[in-house]
């Protein structure tokens, strides 16, 4: 019971019933959960009657080894994983009494887009995926499609629900299922088949689960069900961090919890034991124009702290610049050591890119969660592998890639003789295409595109040594994708024209950025290019390959985190920037966006919105700063932005809220630079 305060022992110790915890932000709702795993082993249930219920994957590691080092091995026996993969699990075991054979697939998303295509008869997959979205809904509100097509409202929602009878009839074809059957066929057994609810009820001693707030309609149904009569369960949840409303998450299920289980023991915890005073009062400002499901009061006994920052900057550039000078700083004054102390949080995946390109610049390491890094884009990694070969001719992995992308009619065949003979003779495959004894085992016309493709590589690394400044790059990067087709690369492998054109357009920012470097660094005090830095695109390569090792150093872990604000629900960072806080980004406006969709008023989506800034401010522990851009993107034009409204929402102290970091860290240079200055001095004066 050591670390728990006495609500938290309260829940801890209460075993026997249903049991809901409400409370707010970092009031420790995921430490009870791990601490009552300890208690239930410690009072006797067997380790494998015990379920614990997170909202990813990532939640359930981290779990796992907190009950580890509580209750030692005995841990890895509780069943920790979200609802999906204990879907999986329900499935595995009993899927056989609806047809289903164990070792049935999982579709992803791609996968469900190519089947709704076929069974809907489109080649569109814009149109495939609205199906898939409104399928989706459906399935999550526990609708089947004859059910789905009898509650149509139109024609177009009768349609989709006839396309849905088709594709789930392929799906039982192809023994598959998707996301959502991982918890709609579970909740079908356990309705229909009372032999497998009650072996399932037998089985679970204690259901706990966390992120309650962010539950949907089924997977209230299937607790329910698991957990029987004698509902014994601990859910921890947060009604202010309900962020899943969207893909059918609903606060009904926790207003529908103290009607359906009447003995219900509610615990609210109100101490927050994550962030400072200040940074909590502006969360606490932020959400309190929201209407109030429960009462809530949380405090902080942390001590006041640092002011929350407001970083108003001219662009996106900029931010991402400020961004970097801010966390140089604090890890300059000493306030925080590792790179893993940090964090960037912003509203959708998009956003990353700008901060990606200004750390890596900086030569921070750094980790996306919750979507894909520009950098690990396909495209991106295609285009770096032409660097890395022209940096290094022995890099093999580069050199494969580059010579198969695109394709120059060197096969397979072809590569893998090369391969045997430069392994044979100790060569890099590189070195081993030069080599006079390779027509002994490749004829001649293999040999000679090989040659080709050496020569053009040379040439290219050749040219690249000679090609400086903004202006030659580019066109210097515009002739080597042509030469290779690269554009037509993209259309060719890709059905969709519209994922082709942003592929392409990736490639043309990442290229952009790229010649830019060759003009020279950009003079943080005066926005203007400083020509005598002005680099080779060699150069250039070079160190946009040594980048690229980053993801390697990003094992150890020690490392800056970019993150949607949705993946950082249930997660702290010492030092937090939230990013983009601009209109029309947080709260988001779907009708800036492309291709997102409407469904419901604004007003109403607000309030989500604003749920996802106060997530967003409680996860920082010692500093917050937000930020945002006087003009933004939108689609491919720059417009003017306002500051978020969630910003005055926070009610900050007006003298307090602007800095500039830049400034701080030039100070801090100066003093480094004096004190070395001195340092140097007094031991050229030598001992008196
Ligand atoms: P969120 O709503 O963001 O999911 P939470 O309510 O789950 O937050 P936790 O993550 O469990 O909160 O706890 C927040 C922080 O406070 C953690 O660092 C945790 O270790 C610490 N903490 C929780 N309870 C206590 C306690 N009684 N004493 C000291 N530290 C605590
Ligand atoms: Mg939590």
């Amino acid at each position: 019971m050591s670390g728990l305060n006495l609500a938290q022992q309260e829940a801890v110790n209460y075993l026997h019933g249903p049991c809901l915890v409400l409370a707010g932000a970092g009031s420790g709702k995921t430490r009870v959960i791990t601490h009552k795993i300890a208690r239930l082993i410690q009072a006797g249930l067997e380790a494998k009657r015990i379920a614990a219920i997170t909202f990813t994957n990532k939640a359930a590691a981290e779990m796992r080894e907190r009950a580890k080092s509580l209750v030692g091995r005995e841990a890895k026996d509780v069943l920790i994983c979200t609802f999906h993969a204990l879907g999986v699990r329900m499935m595995r075991q009993d899927g056989s009494v609806l047809g289903l054979k164990p070792q049935f697939s999982i579709l992803d998303s791609d996968d469900v887009t190519g089947i709704l295509k076929d069974a809907g008869g489109t080649t569109d997959a814009a149109t495939a995926r609205q199906w898939q979205w409104t399928i989706s809904a459906w399935k999550n509100a526990g609708l089947n499609a004859a059910q789905a097509e009898a509650q149509a409202k139109d024609d177009l929602e009768r349609g989709t629900a006839r396309i849905m009878a088709r594709y789930e009839e392929r799906l039982a074809a192809y023994q598959s299922v998707d996301f959502d059957d991982l918890i709609g066929l579970p909740l079908k057994l356990l309705r229909d088949f009372p032999e497998v609810r009650e072996k399932w009820q037998k089985q679970l001693g204690h259901v706990l689960v966390d992120e309650y707030q962010d539950t949907n309609a089924t997977q209230y149904e299937l607790l329910k069900l698991l957990v029987g009569e004698r509902g014994r369960f601990t859910a921890v949840g947060d009604d202010d961090q309900s962020i899943y409303g969207w893909r059918g998450a609903t606060l009904d299920n926790l207003r529908k919890l103290p009607q359906d289980y009447p003995d219900l023991k509610v615990v609210k915890l109100e101490q927050n034991y994550r962030s400072t005073s200040a940074i909590l009062r502006a969360a606490n400002n932020v959400i309190q124009p929201n209407p109030k499901l429960f009462p809530k009061t949380l405090f902080s006994e942390l001590g006041e702290g640092e002011p929350v920052r407001v970083v108003d900057c001219d662009n996106e550039e900029h931010e991402a610049e400020r961004m970097v000078a801010r966390i140089q700083s604090i890890r300059a004054n000493g306030l925080g050591k590792d790179w893993k102390d940090f964090a960037v949080l912003y509203r959708a995946n998009h956003q990353a890119r700008v901060f990606e390109q200004a750390l890596r610049k900086a030569q921070i390491p750094y980790k996306v969660s919750g979507g894909q890094s520009f950098f690990d884009r396909a495209e991106i990694r295609d285009l770096c592998a032409w660097l890395r070969l022209w940096v290094n001719n022995d890099d093999d992995p580069a050199f494969l890639r580059a010579v198969t992308t695109p394709k120059r009619g060197i096969g397979h065949q072809t590569l893998q003789s090369l391969g045997v003979f430069a392994s044979q003779y100790k060569l890099s495959l590189f070195e081993a295409l030069f080599s006079s004894s390779l027509s002994s085992v490749l004829n001649a016309r293999a040999v000679g595109s090989l040659h080709e493709f050496g020569r053009y590589v040379n040439d290219l690394e050749f040219r690249a040594r000679h090609t400086v400044g903004a202006e030659d790059a580019r066109t210097f990067i515009a002739d080597w994708l042509k030469d290779i087709g690269y554009e037509k690369h993209l259309y060719d492998g890709e059905d969709n024209e519209k994922v082709a054109a942003a592929r392409w357009t990736n490639v043309l920012e990442f290229c952009d950025w790229m010649a830019a470097r060759c003009g020279g660094e950009i003079d943080d005090a005066s926005g203007a290019t400083i020509a005598s830095e002005r680099k080779n695109l060699l150069e250039v390569a070079q160190t946009i390959s040594l980048l690229s090792t980053i993801s390697e150093r990003e094992k150890d872990q020690n490392v800056v985190t970019l993150s949607t604000l949705h993946a950082s629900k249930g997660l702290e960072w010492p030092h937090v920037v939230l990013a983009g806080c601009v209109e029309g980004m947080l709260p988001f406006k779907p009708e800036d966006a492309d291709g997102a969709v409407a469904s419901d008023s604004f007003a109403a989506r607000l309030q989500e919105e604003r749920r996802l800034m106060y997530v967003g401010i409680t996860r920082a522990q010692r500093s917050l700063a937000v930020s945002w851009s006087r003009k933004r993107k939108k689609g491919r034009e720059l417009v003017a932005a306002q500051p978020s409204r969630f910003i005055a929402e926070m009610a900050l102290d007006k003298t307090t809220v602007k800095e500039d970091p830049r400034e701080k860290l030039k100070a801090l240079r100066a003093e480094f630079a004096r004190k070395s200055a001195d340092a140097a001095a007094a031991a050229a004066a030598g001992p008196q």
